[in-house]
């Protein structure tokens, strides 16, 4: 039925368990409302939130009720940024609704935050040097304030150009009764980075940097094969990022960066704030540690085109930004681009599929490319762009492995240094220049273990063993955050022989502490930077000079750059190696090349130290040699035999609850539907207990899926769901090109 003159709107609501639902739009609404609009509907008996997906001139339904209310008067979503959530939910197997709130930061999702009004001064039209001149002769103040104005180039809090042209609020509405500005309520942000930073200028390019720029060029007015930027630390990438950024913005374009959250420091961000110090009002930060209000400014930044380029970590990928140039991610290969609840996207890929819907060029830039990555660029999907030299041509660092199993331990402490590892500290300390210690593995022992009984401390709720934190004196589980008082004798035998295995970064302080008592020693990890500012102040006093040795776990290992660190040791190397996930040797050799990376940053060459129990592993192998091709080669080969990714595509389909039997029961049922539905070249595995056995108080229990295409596998995975009634208490949730097994 047609009803002339009216029009329909789409709706999905937020929690909409997938049902679209159509309402008419009363008159008074028709002006504002359009596609991506957020808008309260009655649902049954109650007023659900939701957002429209298309508008309709008809209606199939006689009888359709009112839109109720728009939450915001303009559409929040724009329509590029709603085709990307349904082919996200289409692509990550998850609900239409789930993806579409994801490009939404909550604190914009429903509204809640207010904006704060201030007013603001702009120009009407531009002024004539002459004519200020005139002015000057007889209202000298006045000239003062337009001059401000001149400068800036755009609207002014009228307070700030008030302190800036030094006269009083008045002299602005005097100009505006006479014509020359106007004031207006405008919309401030709470800038979270309100500091003013110093103009920091463009660097001569080296002959690498400069064909890098080429491709840059020739991707971003002829968009379509993101470029891989593979270089190594201290090539210069930042440079080619701050480069593409200003091209973009010359051309009259936008630019996205996505950084790895732990690597979204002040000091990045500072280093693109003052590249950008002639435009800073029109840079959006977006990260974590944002409050709802700084966030809801940020994104607002955005989507009202103010800010042009958008910094940010994962979820940034979903920044509104139009008219997009260029769309960098740093260090591509980061586990943390990839969301660990639905919609369990990658960012990156996004990346690639975003600019190519959007015609903007794309830069993934890395030192240790992951193996997709690396093997689109052998295939052409991505175009490969080398910096092999770091600049100034500096060394690359020496890179030492101390095999663990034949060295005397020297120290008194455990031995968590061996001797070569400690000499070199010393030889630096001398020196006074600085190391940094890596190991990644917070707390102070691994576990308490009883000598007695062989007794381990569990968490009662997940299937690991418990860490033990001196500082409280607590065991704690990294999974849940269960903690309770360290046992002085063992639970289950009374023996008192119970005792710590393994080492964590307070042990390595505490150790530290007495091996070197007039070292000034500071500890970077997630218990020890709680506090807002521990970070930057540690960093800041490292940066100065004051502390001799930082010892952290992966917070350090991400691009920070202190020119007098010249020794970085690897206290263990072997952590991540023997966990069983096939991209184990992948992840190791790219956390050691990462941490290498630390060291001889300056003037000094730089020394790093690696110690393991297995010294012959190849990650570590082709690390010490900085050999990224030799590492590719031979893992490639172990990835194909296996028909792992890059070479075939993967999905796991976890099933958690409370009851082990049932929950292991959906898993078998789940595996064998999966199996009888299959085509030809989908393997599915049975349906097995996790590595991660338990967590939280949930059993768990997992499905894998292998083959050749992975919208392959989430439809699969899709339409048999569909077909299952799980038990109430069984919660499945589905990965499609997971990067975590456990
Ligand atoms: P990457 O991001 O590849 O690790 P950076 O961009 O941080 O490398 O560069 C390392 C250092 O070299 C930085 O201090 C940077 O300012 C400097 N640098 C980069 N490019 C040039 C250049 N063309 N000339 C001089 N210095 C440069
Ligand atoms: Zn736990």
């Amino acid at each position: 039925m047609t009803i002339f003159g009216k029009m329909f709107a789409r709706v999905l609501p937020d929690q909409a368990a997938g049902r679209l639902l159509d309402y008419r739009v009363p008159e008074s609404m028709a002006d504002s409302i359009g596609i991506g609009s957020r808008v309260r509907v009655p649902v049954r008996t109650r007023l659900l939130t939701g957002t429209v997906i298309e508008m309709l001139a008809t209606c199939e339904f006689k009888s359709v009720r009112d839109v109720s209310q728009l939450v915001d008067e303009k559409p929040m979503i724009r329509p590029a940024l709603l085709e990307l959530a349904r082919w996200m939910a289409d692509y990550y197997c998850c609900p239409l609704e789930t993806a579409v709130c994801s490009v939404l930061p909550v604190a914009v999702r429903d509204g809640r935050v207010s904006v704060k009004k201030q007013n603001s001064v702009r120009l009407i039209a531009p002024i004539a040097e002459e004519q200020l001149e005139a002015l000057a002769r007889k209202a000298p103040r006045q000239a003062d304030a337009l001059r401000v104005l001149i400068k800036a180039g755009g609207p002014l809090p009228v307070s700030t150009a008030a302190d800036q042209a030094g006269v009083s609020d008045s002299v602005f509405r005097t100009l505006e009764k006479n014509g020359l500005v106007v004031i207006e309520s405008a919309v401030v942000g709470r800038n979270p980075y309100s500091e003013r930073f110093v103009p920091n200028a463009e660097l001569v390019l080296n002959a690498e940097q400069t064909e890098a720029m080429v491709a840059v060029r020739e991707a971003m007015e002829k968009p379509g094969q993101p470029i891989l930027l593979f270089g190594v630390t201290g090539s210069g990438k930042t440079e080619i990022y701050l480069r593409s950024i200003r091209e973009s913005v010359n051309q009259g374009r936008t630019a996205l960066v996505l950084v790895p959250e732990i690597a979204l420091t002040p000091q990045t961000v500072e280093r693109f704030k003052s590249r950008f110090a002639d435009m800073q009002d029109r840079i959006a930060v977006l990260h974590s540690h944002l409050s709802e209000g700084e966030r809801h400014d940020e994104w607002h930044k955005i989507h009202d085109g103010s800010a042009r380029i958008v910094i940010g970590a994962r979820s940034s990928i979903f920044a509104p930004l139009e008219n997009l140039g260029v769309i960098i991610v740093d260090e591509e290969h980061e586990g943390s681009y990839k969301q660990d609840e639905a919609p369990r996207y990658n960012a990156r890929d996004m990346a690639v599929l975003r600019g190519a819907r959007e015609g903007a060029a794309v830069i993934l830039g890395s030192a240790t490319p992951c193996l997709e990555s690396w093997h689109n660029s052998q295939t052409g999907k991505y175009r490969l762009v080398r910096l092999n030299q770091r600049v100034d041509d500096k060394s690359m660092p020496v890179v030492r492995v101390v095999d663990l199993r034949r060295q005397a331990r020297a120290t008194p402490e455990g031995g968590i240094l061996a001797k070569p590892l400690y000499e070199a500290i010393e030889g630096r300390m001398a020196k006074g220049e600085q190391t940094i210690l890596f190991l990644n593995r917070r707390g102070f022992s691994t576990s308490m273990i009883c000598e007695a009984c062989g007794h381990v401390c569990q968490c009662p709720d997940c299937s690991v063993s418990l860490t033990y934190h001196r500082a409280a004196e607590r065991l704690v589980c990294h999974i849940c955050g269960h903690t309770r008082k360290a046992p002085k004798a063992c639970p289950k035998c009374s023996d008192p022989k119970i005792r710590f295995a393994g080492v964590g970064t307070q042990k390595v302080e505490e150790a530290l502490k007495k091996i070197f008592p007039k070292a000034r020693i500071a500890r970077m990890d997630a218990d020890s930077m709680t506090r807002k500012d521990a970070y930057r102040d540690t960093l800041g006093a490292f940066k100065e000079g004051k502390i001799d040795i930082l010892i952290g776990t992966q917070m350090i290992a991400k691009g920070l750059h202190f020119p007098n660190v010249t020794l970085v040791g690897i206290v263990n190397a072997d952590l991540g190696l023997h966990v069983p996930d096939f991209r184990a040797g992948e992840r190791t050799f790219q956390l050691l090349t990462q941490v290498a990376g630390r060291a001889g940053r300056g003037e000094m060459e730089g020394e790093v130290y690696v110690q393991t129990f297995t010294p012959f592993s190849p990650s570590i192998q082709f690390a010490r040699h900085h050999d990224f091709q030799g590492f590719m080669e031979q893992e490639m080969e172990f990835r194909e035999k296996f028909a792992y990714p890059p070479f075939g595509r993967m999905a796991m389909i976890t099933l958690r609850g409370t009851v082990r039997e049932r929950v292991e029961f959906s898993a078998q049922t789940l595996s064998r539907k999966l199996k009888s539905a299959a085509r030809k070249g989908i393997t599915i595995g049975e349906g097995v207990p996790a590595p991660l056995e338990k967590a939280k108080t949930y059993h768990r229990f997992q499905v894998s899926m292998r083959g050749s295409s992975s919208m392959h596998l989430s439809r699969l995975a899709k339409e048999t769901l569909e077909t299952l009634t799980m038990p109430e208490d069984v919660f499945v949730a589905v990965d499609i090109d997971p990067l975590h097994l456990m």
